[in-house]
């Protein structure tokens, strides 16, 4: 299916242009980030969830409406069955400047190929550290070498960029972001770290009591890093540094310490079905109903697109301190 491009029709009440669709298209994953999940997750029923069908058909709206990027993540995107065909129908929107991908790296070695065949063109793969056994501990289930070998099969791939994500928590990782850099360097990619954001309920730790912000990696890092500012060309929340002497940049997203929002163009779209306006409100639209009541109507669809911009929230208000935190987990939400 071919789309012509249109000027944005999609403006919220701040005049921010919202261009940038995120999917979560499974709440499932094969890890248990101790940041992102408690241990035992209960998973939401297939009819609860989008089909596939369903999820093309809104990305389709998304596209006509004027957004020219959409990341697809979830839980873990690459464990959803049927994943390759979706990026292939996505990948085919002509008025999509850029089709990208989370993911946590574990079925990359086998999948990075047809991945960039289908035409994603970057992927952000989550590391937090580069000891195995840490790796363990903080992924509960994950094996570092598999994601090792994930991150080299997609350099090999040849993706136009890849970056590693790192969520920074004191005193289980805070010791590791020069060796992440340094990582980051040796492989040609580039790293973002982020400040762990309150949302849904964990076991493993108080959010509070690890929390490390972005200005004490950044201090960390000039210990031994030469940073130099670099204008954010990504439009996202992250503010990038070039490594001089390398071709590595490092991000900070620093949901805490900075506000980005007044420059967010962004929007998502939960594995259920929601349209949410802000990851740190609850402002939503459930997409799912509307599709469902009036199956192939798209102006139906798209005219509740547009009305959603109205309720887009002007700000996060994240406060770690604070109950009750958002409920929904990352997971669920497209992070
Ligand atoms: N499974 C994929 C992955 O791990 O990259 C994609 C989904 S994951 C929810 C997307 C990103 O959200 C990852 O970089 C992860 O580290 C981050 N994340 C998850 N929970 C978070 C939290 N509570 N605060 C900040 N970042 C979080
Ligand atoms: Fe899974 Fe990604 Fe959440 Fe880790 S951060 S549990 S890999 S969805």
């Amino acid at each position: 299916m071919s789309i012509s491009p249109v000027s944005p029709v999609l403006v919220d009440r701040f005049g921010r242009t919202v261009d940038y669709l995120r999917i979560s298209i499974t709440d499932r994953c094969d890890f248990r980030c101790v940041y992102c999940m408690s241990e035992e997750m209960t998973f939401l029923p297939r009819a609860q969830i989008l089909t596939l069908e369903e999820i093309n058909y809104i990305a389709q709206a998304f596209a006509e409406l004027g957004v020219t990027k959409i990341r697809i993540t979830g839980g873990e995107p690459l464990v959803r069955r049927g994943v390759l065909a979706l990026l292939e129908t996505l990948g085919k929107i002509d008025s999509l400047n850029e089709l990208v991908l989370s993911s946590n790296g574990s079925k990359l070695e086998e999948m990075a190929e047809a991945i960039k065949q289908a035409g994603v063109k970057r992927i952000n793969i989550s590391l937090d550290t580069l000891d195995a056994a840490k790796f363990r501990e903080i992924t509960r289930t994950g094996d570092l070498k598999q994601v090792l070998r994930g991150i080299f099969a997609a350099k090999k791939a040849g993706f136009k960029r890849l970056k590693i994500n790192s969520v920074i928590l004191k005193n289980r990782n805070h010791l590791e972001v020069i060796d992440l850099v340094q990582f980051a360097i040796n492989s040609g990619i580039d790293i973002s770290f982020i400040e762990e954001m309150p949302l849904g309920l964990i076991n493993s730790h108080d959010r509070v009591e690890v929390y490390y912000s972005s200005d004490s990696i950044k201090a960390d890092l000039e210990q031994v890093f030469k940073l130099q500012a670099v204008a954010d060309n990504t439009g996202g929340p992250s503010v990038y540094f070039k490594v001089i002497g390398t071709d590595t940049r490092v991000g900070f997203i620093s949901p805490h310490s900075a506000n980005f929002c007044s420059t967010c163009n962004r929007v998502r779209l939960t594995v259920e079905g929601r349209l949410l306006l802000c990851l740190g409100n609850e402002h939503s639209v459930d997409l799912k109903k509307v599709i469902r009541a009036n199956p192939s109507n798209m102006d139906k669809l798209k005219q509740t697109i547009i009305e959603a911009m109205k309720i887009k929230p002007e700000q996060h208000e994240f406060d770690l301190t604070e109950q009750p935190i958002i409920l929904r987990h990352m997971s669920a939400t497209g992070g």
